[in-house]
């Protein structure tokens, strides 16, 4: 059995949805668990409606609901011919709940609110999917995801209960395999002991195929993508870009750390554990090989792979009194910014000082002000990009420095990170 993945990008209209059915027909015979996203930005859509239903604001929240159901329409419009009743009923019901929702009391718990509305678009995509693809003649089921994967009541960020998930992939799927060949589900979904919905983090659905995959024991995963595979530099940045075609898990892992953004980091971890290779491929060109995830670490060095964030904030923290910043201070700062849920994206220290890079949207330096200004002296430099090379070379180090001052450069025998302004 394998586990596919098809993102929001891939189910974005008719066309792509009949697209995803050209590649399952290249499968045939086959046992395949379909893990589909939302289509296309529904899902940010869906956190507008939530925002519109907290704020109450009804003309917002009507005219979201319009939207992503004329959307969703087209889409239906495209597929079947014919008002098919079942799909078309299926759909409009969801809606009219949405719309009822709003006149509801509101959940006090917004988290859990949002994971029960949010959810809906892998919903309503792999409704459509399985009604298509069942309309074509597919030996296909639906399968919802809220009976196998069980998470924890972490709402937004569901931790998964592996032992119980996988009795129910046991369970569900094993039986549903007996009958039919293809399975589609949701990605993004779990659910709670309880039975309410869980989500597990935005761009959640590659989690979600690998959860699967190690909770059913399948053969491969496979990520369908509208680019080439996995490559070794973000091609909106960098000119030339090169398909990193075998790596290791490890070093997908190291990747995704440290923000290559084609697979989501906690998505490697299961498949690692159980040696379940994971491929990325491009749901354009079907045919081509993609690249290659497994323990194979052979060719993890052979091409350099560069990973830029932008907007980032260099904060530089001293002591008032001239003494050094030891533990305890470390431990102030780093507890202000755990509390303002700003990740730190590298750190140094020297006698005197202390810096961390965060992501400038996440930093209230007010804030942070207010907090530990009384004994700090905080200075910050903006506008600064962190560029990261797995695999670099003395040649790459000069070429990234081109035109720009490095204020911080990192390195250890695979990795360099460089903290760069523009020279202005
Ligand atoms: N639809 C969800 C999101 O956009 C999950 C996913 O696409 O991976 O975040
Ligand atoms: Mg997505």
């Amino acid at each position: 059995m394998k586990v596919f993945k098809f993102g929001g990008a891939s189910v974005k209209n008719a066309d792509a949805v009949k697209n995803v059915a050209a590649i399952l027909a290249r499968y045939p015979d086959q046992k395949l668990i379909v893990v589909v996203s939302a289509m296309g930005k529904t899902t940010n859509k869906l956190e507008e409606l939530i925002s519109a239903l907290y704020a109450q604001d009804h003309r917002i929240y009507a005219g979201l609901i319009d939207d992503i159901k004329a959307y969703h329409a087209e889409i239906l419009a495209g597929l079947f011919a014919e008002k098919h009743y079942g799909i078309y009923h299926e759909i409009e019901e969801v809606f009219e709940q949405l719309a009822q929702l709003f006149f509801k009391p509101l959940a006090e718990n917004r988290a859990y609110q949002y994971d029960q509305l949010v959810s809906l678009g892998e919903y309503i995509s792999s409704k459509i999917l399985a009604a298509f693809i069942n309309e074509q003649g597919y030996s296909s089921a639906w399968l919802d995801a809220k009976t196998v994967i069980r998470t924890d009541n972490t709402y937004q960020e569901g931790q998964v209960d592996w032992n119980k998930t996988g009795e129910l992939c046991q369970q569900k799927v094993t039986t549903l395999f007996e009958k039919v060949n293809i399975a589609i589900t949701q990605g993004f979904i779990g659910h709670t002991a309880e039975g309410f919905t869980t989500t597990l983090g935005r761009e959640g659905s590659d989690y979600s195929a690998g959860i699967l995959a190690y909770c059913c024991q399948a053969q491969s995963v496979t990520i369908w993508k509208d680019v080439p595979g996995m490559l070794n530099a973000d091609p909106k940045y960098f000119e030339q870009t090169q398909l990193l075609e075998a790596i290791s898990f490890k070093e997908a892992i190291e990747l995704s750390y440290y923000g290559a953004s084609v697979i989501h980091p906690k998505t490697v971890q299961p498949l690692q554990q159980k040696n379940i290779p994971l491929y990325v491929r491009s749901f354009l060109d079907p045919g081509a090989p993609g690249t290659t995830i497994s323990q194979n670490a052979e060719r993890d060095a052979q091409i350099p792979s560069f990973i830029v964030k932008f907007n980032q904030v260099l904060v530089t923290f001293s002591r008032k009194d001239f003494s050094f910043i030891a533990e305890k201070q470390l431990s102030e700062i780093f507890a202000a910014l755990a509390h303002m849920k700003a990740p730190i994206n590298l750190m140094q220290n020297s006698a005197l000082n202390f810096s961390v890079l965060v992501d400038h949207n996440k930093m209230d330096l007010a804030q942070l002000q207010q907090q530990l200004g009384q004994d700090f002296h905080i200075r910050y430099n903006e506008n600064l990009e962190l560029a990261t090379i797995r695999h670099y070379n003395d040649g790459i180090l000069s070429q990234m420095q081109k035109n720009k001052t490095c204020l911080v450069l990192q390195q250890t025998r695979t990795t360099a990170r460089l903290v760069l302004s523009p020279i202005i």
